[in-house]
């Protein structure tokens, strides 16, 4: 382990692959923090819309991380974040796919991650968090002790991101589509693009049951970090 006293654990991979359920099994199982990187991008790219201020403007958006605040509140009964952008809780706005489609294309911009990956660094300095996000493993801790690269085949992906949100998801077809078109814009950017750090453990979950992954997951820390569950 690093010379932190708790272990820091880095999930990656693209949407709809299970990140935030896994990464709430493990904060529960070994007592640490969840924190909900997507959920910050999220956060931003709704104050760019709210601000009507365009995308593709870098320079704008990087003007507006200087008065930005984003605090993530984790809870061990939700596998959800809290998340209060400027103080303001706007956790249920998050999952609206206009926020979800802003949130791929600020996160392009190099200055708007140099400005979370510094934040995201700060909240897990002390070890004893689960990371999830796109580049945990590759830019914001590559010392992470344990590194976990999740991925589904797009179909699955798209399915799964449809169940788990009903009502803000019009069909499977427009959920699968729009998990398509984040990947894509994911994985081609040139700053931080997803892809899995060269010491990761991939787990392909496409046919394999919450209670396979989990336990899985499970099995890796114990064996990276020497941790046995708490729960
Ligand atoms: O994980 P989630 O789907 O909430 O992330 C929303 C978007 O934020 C992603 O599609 C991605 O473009 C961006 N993101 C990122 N790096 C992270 C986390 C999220 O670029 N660490």
């Amino acid at each position: 382990m690093s010379a932190r006293q708790r272990p820091v654990v880095a999930i990656d991979g693209p949407a709809g692959a299970g990140k935030s359920t896994l990464a709430a099994f493990l904060a529960v199982r070994f007592g640490l923090l969840n924190l909900e990187t997507g959920a910050m991008y999220r956060a931003f790219a709704l104050k760019a819309l709210e601000q009507e201020i365009p995308l593709d403007n870098a320079d704008a958006l990087e003007a507006l991380t200087a008065g930005t605040t984003i605090v993530l509140e984790p809870n061990p009964k939700e596998i959800r974040n809290r998340v209060l952008l400027d103080g303001r809780d706007v956790t249920a706005r998050l999952r609206d796919s206009d926020v979800a489609e802003a949130a791929s294309r600020v996160s392009v911009h190099p200055a708007v991650r140099a400005w979370m990956v510094s934040r995201q660094r700060g909240m897990g300095a002390a070890g004893g968090v689960v990371m999830e996000g796109r580049d945990i493993g590759t830019h914001v801790f590559p010392d992470a002790d344990v590194k976990i690269f999740l991925d589904a085949a797009p179909d699955v992906r798209g399915q799964r991101r449809f169940l788990q949100n009903p009502g803000v998801e019009r069909s499977a077809a427009a959920a699968a589509a729009e998990v398509r078109d984040r990947d894509e814009r994911d994985r081609s950017r040139a700053a931080s693009p997803l892809v899995p750090a060269a010491d990761a453990v991939h787990l392909d979950t496409t046919a394999m049951s919450l209670e396979e992954v989990c336990a899985a997951a499970e099995r890796l820390v114990v064996e990276k970090t020497g941790f046995a569950p708490v729960r």
